[in-house]
């Protein structure tokens, strides 16, 4: 099924024994503040011995023996092999999880999403030249699903080595949750998913994916926050497998984000900048850590520059940044209802790895290349609806990747010559009810969104007199007369 389809005379020589890969490597998780590392044999979500937070790290020989050049070389070859297990986020097998043997792998159509160019309108509105990365085409409409890639592949490759059955859990502000449940529902009885959501902060679209998934979901009264920390306390007193970004290995599989930004630009990342929404600090980890793994292996010259958006309504990692150099103290925040749902998170989990690698990318690059922008709920919800009309497609949170830029802008955070690639984070789709409230001017007034008139749209409705039943020709005669009308055709 997964063979290869060339055959491998075809394949330039210095390259065709690297094209399908076999494990390699060691991988081991590392705390963050003890600094201890423990094997991967066990499933862990935070350090046995101090309970901080791990981040996987890999000691692989080939990346020492391959150089930049022959690894831009082997991805590139590697797309047109056609091997499904390669398909999808493990293009770039060596730098994700190398351990998990290829049968063991799980591809539901994750990854390679498409980067699309803003429209002249909106570029002209911004003042500079930027691309949105559709997360949204992704299988369950979010970039969750390059994490869950990776971490079920890895639970499925641990069940079928140990012959166990796993209970996978996971606290989800929506997305999580749809993810989880699908790449649960794909693999075998053994592998079975609940989901935990804050009662009625989810979209009625986020919900109806779990349940369609057939996982069962349990609602909290309260936040994501609420729901974080009753995943904890399960994960550490049951047998159950955490899905939450917490666990390392979804980290891991959303590295493959900048991966592919890097091949998408010929690996030239000179002058340009990723723009990334942030919540629980997942994404924004994964993508520092992707681009810091390629620059290590020389595969890209340069450090783009990482400009996270947080809505003043739920902006921890925000105000900890505008905090003095020396001087920073991690304050978690109390959130305020935000249509940036899926961020909407007052302690992100993986603010310990923002901070190490937030220092590492810095100091790499010899100056400041990380910054994180406020943005207001007014703005997020503006600019998904001016994205959407402009022929792009964005959620709210890419509302929010797209108000960030404007404010970096307008900060001198990027200059009118560098080019932004902003995370376009779900589809649209999962967040219209936000949109309905915009042109239904339904906002509670804790949101802060008044809709601009001239943004609203409404169906027009077409009530002709003739009976449709007596009269068919009449009928149809009379709407298209009116539609006509409407849009004065001549
Ligand atoms: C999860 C999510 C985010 C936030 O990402 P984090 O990794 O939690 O920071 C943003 N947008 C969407 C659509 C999401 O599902
Ligand atoms: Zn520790």
């Amino acid at each position: 099924m997964w063979r290869k389809k060339m055959k491998n005379k075809e394949f330039p020589e210095d390259i065709k024994d690297y094209l399908v890969p076999s494990p390699s490597g060691r991988m081991f998780y590392r705390c963050l503040s003890c600094k201890n590392q423990f094997s991967i044999e066990n499933l862990l979500y935070v350090c046995p011995e101090c309970g901080g937070v791990l981040l996987l790290y890999l000691e692989n020989p080939l990346l020492e023996k391959i150089d930049g050049k022959r690894w831009r070389k082997i991805f590139d070859y590697r797309k047109i092999l056609n091997l499904l297990p390669l398909s999808g986020i493990f293009l770039f097998y060596e730098f994700i999880a190398p351990v998990i043997p290829l049968s063991h792998i799980i591809y539901l159509g994750e990854g390679h999403t498409p980067i699309v160019n803003a429209s002249k309108r909106l570029k002209d509105i911004v003042g500079l030249e930027f691309f949105f990365k559709y997360e949204g085409l992704n299988p369950s409409a979010s970039f969750k699903d390059r994490g869950m890639a990776c971490a079920l592949s890895y639970i499925n490759y641990l069940s079928k080595e140990k012959g166990k059955k796993i209970i996978a859990i996971c606290a989800s502000t929506g997305d999580t949750s749809a993810s989880a449940a699908l790449y649960s529902s794909y693999l075998s009885e053994d592998i079975r998913s609940a989901v935990i959501l804050p009662e009625g902060k989810v979209t009625p679209e986020q919900l109806s994916q779990p349940l369609g998934h057939g996982a069962k979901v349990l609602e909290v009264p309260g936040v994501f926050d609420d729901c974080m920390k009753i995943v904890e306390y399960l994960s550490e007193r049951y047998d159950v497998a955490l899905l939450n970004s917490k666990n390392s290995w979804r980290i891991l599989g959303q590295e493959s984000f900048s991966y592919e930004i890097a091949q998408q630009f010929s690996y030239d990342m000179k002058g340009k900048a990723v723009v990334v929404p942030i919540g629980n600090a997942g994404n924004i980890t994964a993508i520092m850590n992707g681009f810091l793994k390629f620059y290590k292996a020389g595969i890209i010259d340069e450090l783009p520059k990482i400009i996270g958006v947080q809505s003043d309504h739920a902006d921890p990692v925000f105000r900890y940044y505008m905090q003095k150099e020396g001087k920073r103290r991690f304050q978690p925040v109390k959130v305020r209802p935000s249509v940036a749902q899926a961020a909407m998170i007052g302690n992100p989990v993986s603010m310990p790895r923002v901070i190490e690698l937030v220092k590492e990318y810095d100091e790499i690059c010899g100056e400041k290349r990380f910054f994180v922008v406020q943005v207001k709920e007014q703005e997020i919800m503006d600019c998904m609806i001016i994205a959407n009309r402009n022929g792009n497609i964005v959620c709210t949170q890419g509302g929010e990747s797209l108000a960030g830029l404007i404010r970096a802008k307008e900060k001198g955070y990027i200059g009118k010559s560098e080019i932004a690639i902003l995370n376009s984070t779900a589809h649209m789709l999962k967040f219209v009810s936000f949109q309905r409230m915009y042109f239904e001017d339904r906002f509670p007034d804790e949101y802060e969104v008044r809709p601009k008139e001239e943004l609203k749209n409404f169906p027009i409705k077409i009530r002709p007199k003739r009976d449709k039943e007596k009269d068919y020709e009449g009928f149809i005669k009379e709407c298209a007369e009116k539609i006509a009308e409407i849009l004065s055709l001549s």
